[in-house]
């Protein structure tokens, strides 16, 4: 007997006849004699439709009253889930991250997870009943609600696994588990039996949306057994999340390539070269609380370099003007910049003992004819700024050129 925590995204719960297919599945490992928590999404589209009604009211919704808003698609998912389950004679009880008492700090939209409290659901385990909870949402020091950024749910999942020391964190989703790449885009992406800690981390924070970055960290920082499956399926393994490299196996170069459409460029051109310029650049956006993200100075000459970045795309307006304002006291010469930009990355732990991935990298996409705007290097990736209309293509043509569609 298991305690296991599972998570169900919004396809997976997206209809009634679907959610009746959770429950059978919730019903099945709980006759396996296993303690259930299970976390749900919104049903699929719902989100985006309750942010699309607050921005009817207001182009920039206050923070607060959005996440008041947007939580209430869990909270439906919730209370039908308990009910298909008990109409398949299994006792539930829902909860909203607040009554479980989610403690996040106030941060809305994008809270972070402080404490949970554990003690009403291990009450409602040890009654034999599936506790089932709201995913995505927690509630601040002063009882407000908040929400935990896009993808969230799977943060929940994580984090529940944690706090009740499960022996499972389960992601349910619409895929069977993680791919070379996105199979929506190469459908020759192959299914990773395991994939290690480090390279999920850098996939999720690259852009590739199959588990929220913070649902990886979680699990990394509290070992928890975390896997990724499909609820669509009856059987599979799925993917799980290694901590330790195994050995015995050779390591492919590229485990796999994640991209990212989220992202604008900013140039700042002619600013001069002095120490502190970077400082009187980026200070001003991070004090408009804006992430930026890959950054590049070039050698400086006379006198002057150039500065590049990237922010989110939805940040893209606020940061071109908080950067107006910076041309004008440090003296640049020009602020430009592109929205219609992506991000492309390669990822794998065997970078690391292999020469020549990045010159492989250049070439796949210069005999495309694809220009490549920026580059950024780590241990185990490297990252390239395209025009997006390249994006697909390129995708596909280095997934071929790394031979990631060949059994490892
Ligand atoms: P959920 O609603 O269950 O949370 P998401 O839409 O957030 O599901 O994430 C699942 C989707 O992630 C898949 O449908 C797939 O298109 C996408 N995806 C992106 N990268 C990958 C990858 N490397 N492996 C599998 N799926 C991926
Ligand atoms: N419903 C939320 C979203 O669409 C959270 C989640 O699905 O993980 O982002
Ligand atoms: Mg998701």
């Amino acid at each position: 007997m298991a305690l296991i925590v599972q998570k169900y995204g919004g396809t997976s719960v997206g209809s009634p006849d679907r959610i009746k297919n959770v429950a059978r599945r919730v019903a099945k490992f709980k006759a396996q004699g296993h303690d259930l928590v299970v976390v749900v999404s919104a049903m699929s589209g719902e989100t985006n439709r309750l942010i699309a009604l607050a921005k009817e009211i207001q182009s920039q919704p206050d923070p607060r009253e959005l996440d008041v808003i947007v939580s209430t698609g869990e909270q439906v998912t919730i209370g039908l889930l308990a009910m298909a389950l008990k109409e398949q004679g299994v006792d539930a009880v829902s909860y909203t991250g607040g009554q479980v008492k989610i403690l996040t700090d106030s941060a809305h939209t994008k809270a972070r997870i402080q404490h949970i409290d554990d003690a009403n659901m291990r009450a409602d385990l040890n009654a034999g009943k599936v506790v089932i909870v709201a995913g995505f949402q927690g509630v601040d020091a002063q009882g407000n609600i908040t929400t935990l950024g896009r993808g969230g749910s799977d943060t929940s999942g994580v984090a529940l696994a944690a706090a009740l020391k499960a022996d499972e964190c389960q992601i349910y989703t619409d895929v069977d588990g993680v791919y070379t790449t996105d199979p929506r885009v190469v459908p020759e992406a192959r299914k990773l039996k395991t994939i290690t800690f480090e390279e999920m981390l850098e996939l999720a924070s690259l852009g590739s949306k199959i588990l929220q970055i913070r649902s990886v960290e979680f699990a990394g920082k509290y070992n928890v057994k975390l896997r990724v499956l499909s609820s669509f399926q009856e059987e599979g393994e799925g993917t799980l999340i290694t901590f330790e490299e195994d050995s015995t196996v050779e390591k492919p170069v590229i485990s796999g390539i994640a991209f990212n459409r989220d992202e604008a460029r900013i140039n700042v051109i002619g600013v001069p070269d002095k120490p502190g310029i970077a400082y009187q650049i980026l200070g001003p956006v991070a004090d408009a609380n804006i992430d930026v993200d890959m950054i590049i100075q070039n050698v400086g000459q006379d006198g002057t370099t150039d500065f590049s970045f990237t922010v989110p795309k939805g940040e893209y307006p606020r940061a071109l003007k908080v950067l107006e304002e910076v041309k004008k006291h440090v003296g640049a010469r020009e602020v430009s910049g592109d929205d219609k930009i992506c991000k492309v990355s390669i990822v794998g732990v065997g970078m690391r003992s292999h020469v020549g991935v990045a010159s492989t990298m250049f070439r796949t996409l210069a005999e495309e004819g694809i220009n490549i705007q920026m580059i950024s290097t780590s241990e185990i990736k490297i990252s390239v700024v395209l025009d997006e209309k390249y994006l697909e293509l390129a995708v596909r043509v280095l997934h071929k050129a790394f031979g990631l569609e060949q059994a490892a």
